[in-house]
């Protein structure tokens, strides 16, 4: 998708922090973050939304959690825990339209989310 932003990102056609890629995702920090870690990994796939997800994608849903584990590991937040969270559309928040699983970590979280 040309107008997508992380298609960009995916394409080097606008910078990032890539912390991780592999054949099937890119994992980049988050401009905003939330948490002292806070990256989001994307499909090279443009995939808008949660909804738009097809029985194919199923092993690529599978590496984006695989991803943040990896990196979640490397970084040792594995142990004291972090969270992970897809947003879909208006009300919970989701601003960027091609799916991306945040992984936020290295502080105490609240629960519920605000
Ligand atoms: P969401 O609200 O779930 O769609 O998340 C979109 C996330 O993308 C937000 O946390 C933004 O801070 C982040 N973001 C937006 N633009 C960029 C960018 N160019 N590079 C890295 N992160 C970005
Ligand atoms: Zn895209």
């Amino acid at each position: 998708m040309s107008d997508c932003l992380f298609c960009k990102i995916v394409e080097k056609k606008l910078p990032a922090k890539i912390v991780h890629e592999d054949a099937d995702t890119v994992a980049f920090e988050d401009l905003n973050p939330q948490a002292p870690t806070h990256v989001l990994i994307v499909p090279r796939k443009h995939v808008p939304t949660m909804v738009d997800l097809a029985p194919e994608d199923d092993a690529l849903v599978g590496k984006l959690f695989r991803a943040g584990a990896a990196i979640a590991k490397a970084r040792g937040i594995d142990g004291p825990g972090y969270r992970v969270v897809m947003n879909h559309n208006r009300d919970a928040g989701q601003t960027v339209f091609h799916i991306h699983l945040h992984v936020l970590g290295g502080r105490r979280m609240g629960w519920p989310p605000g």
